[in-house]
């Protein structure tokens, strides 16, 4: 593994991690849960008791990608002493798996109340310019992907057929006793990244993912960005 072309490859692409990620979301006009960095467990422990209870822990580092896939996310901490149980065994966790990554620290942020997941997206075609994404979370991305996609800039009618053209639309609209989510901010949000992604030309990508989407507002609880490569 000691060629050129295996070098390039594993050169880390451009990705902003979620802290700065949700900064420029958060400027952009989204609502997010401000994760706050640490650098030890009394340290998360303290921020935690500031925060409030419940909060969730997670891995801030440039090498891991999919925090949850690598042992990087745990939720539902209720004081603080299961608060420096999981900052320990999260670093046990990722030296096991990433034996190699960096690690910057573990953020802790408020767990957000269930909400209907929805993700939130942006692919920058070099042909087309920005593709916005808006698709519901988890199994339904994953295996059905269901999913919408306009060119920027959107209009608000674009960011309203968005949402009424996926297939599990119903599932916004109070299902099995769940509450009929917020689609107008959802629209909002869609218009807000289309804007961004016009006002920002090196941003390559953003993927919003999960959006916790309720009867009234919405909120992101991750985000990852990626830039352009200065070179
Ligand atoms: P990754 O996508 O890198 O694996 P996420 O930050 O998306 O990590 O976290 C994984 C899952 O944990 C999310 O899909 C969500 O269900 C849950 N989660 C993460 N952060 C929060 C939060 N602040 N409040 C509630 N649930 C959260
Ligand atoms: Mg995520």
């Amino acid at each position: 593994m000691d060629n050129k072309a295996d070098e390039s490859y594993h050169t880390p692409a451009n990705f902003l991690n979620e802290l700065e990620s949700k900064q420029i979301i958060k400027r952009a006009g989204l609502t997010v849960t401000e994760p706050i960095i640490t650098k030890s467990p009394s340290e998360a422990i303290s921020i935690a008791q500031k925060t409030g209870y419940p909060v969730v822990l997670k891995v801030v580092s440039e090498d891991i990608i999919h925090k949850s896939d690598s042992g990087g996310v745990v939720t539902g901490l209720m004081n603080s002493e299961s608060v420096g149980q999981a900052y320990s065994s999260m670093i046990a966790a990722i030296k096991q798996n990433h034996p190699d990554a960096v690690i910057d620290g573990i953020s802790v942020q408020p767990q957000a109340p269930p909400g209907v997941e929805v993700i939130i997206g942006m692919t920058r075609d070099p042909q087309f310019g920005p593709a916005i994404m808006f698709g519901l979370g988890g199994v339904l991305v994953e295996i059905f992907k269901d999913v919408s996609i306009r060119i920027a800039p959107l209009a608000r009618e674009d960011a309203a057929e968005m949402i009424r053209e996926l297939k599990g639309y119903k599932l916004l609209q109070g299902y099995r006793g769940k509450p009929k989510v917020d689609t107008d901010i959802l629209e909002d949000w869609l218009l807000k990244v289309s804007e961004l992604a016009m006002n920002n030309p090196r941003m390559m990508e953003l993927d919003i993912n999960p959006v916790f989407a309720y009867a009234k507002g919405a909120i992101a609880v991750d985000a990852r960005v990626l830039l352009k490569d200065d070179n």
